[in-house]
Parts: structure tokens; sequence; C-alpha cells
């Protein structure tokens, strides 16, 4: 599967909960210095399915830049 479609799947399993970057990487194991969610989470936020906001994440409990789905 493309980190895209992984990244995609993980927000659409969390709806209607939001999540950060971050925790978007540590769901899907990937290594921080390789992985770029922010990238890949930017692009889906460019389609209607998908809400980037600031907020709070519902795993972390930060508040900063979440994405969640429409
Ligand atoms: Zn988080």
């Amino acid at each position: 599967m493309s980190r895209p479609q992984e990244v995609n799947d993980f927000i659409t399993k969390l709806r209607p909960r939001a999540v950060c970057n971050k925790c978007i990487a540590q769901g899907l194991g990937w290594a921080n210095d390789t992985a770029h969610p922010a990238q890949i989470t930017g692009a889906l936020a460019t389609t209607s399915d998908f809400i980037q906001e600031t907020g709070v994440c519902s795993i972390c409990k930060d508040s900063k830049k979440v994405i969640r789905r429409a």
C-alpha cells in the first residue's frame, strides 16, 4: 500500500476524531527520519474528504495542526 493510502486509511479509521502528523507516523510505525506525514496530510487536506485545522489531537492531546475525515 502506498504511504498516502496508509495515511488515508488511518485517518478514516479514526473518524470523526482528529489526529496530528506525529501520531499518524507513530500509528503507522514509520521511523521519524524517513516519514513525511506532513506532506501527505497537506495533500489530503486539499481534497474535500479531509479537513485540516488547528485543534486537539485525539491521541496525544496536544493542541496543534490536526487532520480529520470530513
Ligand atoms: Zn497527536
